[in-house]
């Protein structure tokens, strides 16, 4: 096995247990994975160790399948404007018989995930942007409701910006205003990359 196989074989490996074990793919690592199922398979059947194929073509299978998954997913979400849904999500957190509590989150696919508790019921909802920012969604909704200087909403930006995607909990109080915490988000802790949107880029 020669220094090529090794690395080409670590990167295999690797890329396959990462794939398996935390889910959620950009286009980024979807490719970085398609291009090591590739190499795999060159190094694979010719050149390289034999058994490398195994792991190339369990590489590419799982790629192309949590990408389809996540496409049919997506594309099943129903789209909506993100001012509309700032304007539900406000109108109903402001009713007398409106939500307790809200859980807002971006997807790594860029869905907004929405968990809403009211006094009858719980919900779960998401939806894909069909314009507008979902990023700004979760941190304007935060901001009107806990308000602008929350400790949640710079803790939001912060971890963000550090790479971590976080879900934020709304909590409404005995007086009506609401309280904001953080919680660590369940998959993938990659943040939905924005594009075209003058806050984050
Ligand atoms: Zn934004």
């Amino acid at each position: 096995m020669d220094f090529v196989d090794v690395v080409v074989a670590v990167g295999v490996i690797g890329l396959l247990l990462r794939g398996l074990l935390r889910r959620g793919f950009t286009s980024g690592s979807v490719l970085l994975a398609l291009v090591f199922g590739g190499l795999g398979l060159w190094r694979g059947l010719g050149p390289g160790p034999g058994w490398l194929v195994w792991p190339a073509v369990a590489l590419v299978a799982v790629t192309v399948i949590e990408f389809v998954a996540a496409g049919i997913m997506g594309s099943r979400l129903p789209r909506l404007p993100m001012t509309e849904v700032k304007a539900q999500l406000l109108a109903d957190s402001r009713s007398a018989d409106g939500r307790r509590q809200l859980t807002l989150a971006v997807a790594p696919g860029g869905a907004v995930m929405m968990f809403g508790v009211w006094p009858d019921r719980a919900s779960r909802d998401a939806v894909m942007p069909g314009g507008g920012c979902p990023v700004c969604l979760v941190e304007e909704v935060t901001a009107e409701l806990a308000g602008p200087d929350t400790e949640a909403l710079a803790g939001y930006r912060r971890d963000r910006a550090a790479g971590t995607n976080r879900l934020v909990v709304l909590t409404r109080r005995d007086d009506d205003g609401w309280d904001a915490a953080l919680e660590p988000v369940q998959g993938s802790p990659k943040p939905f990359r924005t594009a075209g949107c003058p806050v984050h880029g």
